[in-house]
């Protein structure tokens, strides 16, 4: 007898991907039709990985933190997390500012008429320190609450070492925290099969809205911030892969394919985060790396919002006939930096924290207006990069772990 032949899931999402463009390019003379019908559908899907986020983040965290086993170790892993997430994102910048300024020239000088007209209500930029404080809870609850991700963080990771530092006592809590993470696990996995439909859903919309706008000037700095989303992915996360977690590259996207689909959909490296889970753990990181790297990398680690925010202020900067010096542009590359580790990683942060890099250079904040219209494209190639950046972070960091254990065993061997 023949056997059918199931599709994957994968091939799922991409079907999805790709009939949600077709059927969105029908809609574009009607866009409030889908945006009333359709996109709500999607939004229901990106409700229940939204409410998802804060136990996965707190349970893996934590759990991963008492999978490690020792607080030296944790303070080791993290350290290296860190170091690679901030030093890809500088790059990130660095790659942004150098295209930018080669293609500034087709950017266009807008009419101070124009210019004065244009309104952006920013919301109040946060100051480098404010965001600093803010990693800190000053309660239990509220950042659980309003899904604030880095106190949730540093709730998980202290619980974490609670635990540990209790020894013997912490045990049952620990068993109560690994019975939850896997619990969250099987209700994020029932979820994950519902993205086919939620991405076909959201990109139906995202086609039938933008498709009209995306010609015309502003096709111009899309295009440039594009080119820095994949020449960053090819140089950056193609080296990465090769030679720092010792995996073929095209193996690699190829496995990451659905999360990256996932989150060039969603917008939401948050939203995101069980199916890079998944997936990083599916292509061999090792299980309580991948569960204390990914949901900080969600977080902190934003190398596509970093890109975007180095083009999009040059190009503002170009709008208003501001010249940018060198002090400027390192300036750009210091505030992106941190302005990414302080975006929140849901849909439209990285564009609120565009507001933080404009203010440090004195280029009016209200310019943000005229690209505000197209942010849903930039977000979602952003996105995409910033989960990707994620993912090979992890995988890295599990070789790292193995190599060492490796040497752990040989020598205890000896
Ligand atoms: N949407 C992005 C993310 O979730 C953040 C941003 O807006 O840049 O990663």
């Amino acid at each position: 007898m023949e056997k059918k032949r199931k599709l994957s899931l994968p091939a799922w999402i991409f079907i999805g991907m790709l009939a949600g463009i077709l059927i969105g390019l029908l809609f574009t003379k009607n866009p409030d039709f889908t945006t009333e019908w359709i996109k709500p559908i999607g939004m229901i899907y990106i409700n229940l990985l939204k409410f998802l986020v804060v136990p996965v983040v707190l349970f893996s965290i934590a759990d991963g933190v008492i999978s490690l086993n020792d607080l030296k170790r944790v303070g080791s892993v993290g350290l290296k997390t860190f170091v690679y997430y901030m030093f890809t994102t500088a790059i990130a910048v660095v790659i942004g500012l150098v295209l930018v300024n080669i293609f500034k020239g087709a950017f266009p000088v807008l009419p101070s008429a124009e210019l004065d007209t244009l309104e952006y209500e920013a919301k109040e930029a946060p100051s480098v320190m404010s965001v600093i404080v803010g990693i800190f809870p000053d309660n239990l609850f509220k950042p659980m609450v309003n899904a604030d991700m880095l106190p949730v963080i540093v709730i998980a990771i202290l619980t974490g070492a609670g635990v540990l530092a209790a020894g013997e006592k912490g045990q049952r809590i620990a068993t109560i925290i690994s019975d939850m993470n896997d619990v969250v696990m099987k209700i994020m996995m029932m979820i994950i099969k519902l993205t086919p439909i939620g991405v076909f859903c959201l990109m139906i919309n995202v086609v039938a809205v933008n498709g009209a706008s995306i010609v015309g000037t502003l096709a111009v700095v899309i295009g440039v911030a594009y080119l820095g989303y994949l020449t960053h992915v090819i140089i950056v996360y193609g080296l990465s892969v090769r030679f720092l977690a010792g995996m073929n590259p095209l193996k690699f996207f190829k496995g990451l394919a659905p999360a990256m689909i996932c989150a060039f959909t969603t917008t939401s490296s948050n939203a995101t985060l069980p199916l890079n889970i998944e997936c990083c753990n599916k292509m061999g990181a090792e299980p309580e790396i991948s569960s204390f790297v990914l949901p900080l990398g969600a977080t902190i680690n934003m190398d596509g919002t970093a890109i975007y925010q180095a083009v999009a202020a040059v190009f503002i900067a170009c709008c208003y006939n501001i010249n940018l010096t060198i002090g400027d542009m390192a300036m750009i590359v210091l505030t992106a930096t941190l302005a990414s580790i302080g975006t929140a990683g849901v849909s439209g942060a990285g564009m609120i924290m565009l507001a933080m890099v404009l203010t440090t250079i004195g280029i009016p904040v209200a310019g943000i207006a005229i690209i505000a219209g197209v942010d849903k494209i930039f977000d979602m190639g952003r996105t995409t990069l910033n989960i990707t950046g994620d993912a090979t972070c992890a995988l890295f960091i599990s070789r790292l772990e193995r190599q060492k254990a490796a040497k752990a065993a040989a020598k205890a061997g000896k």
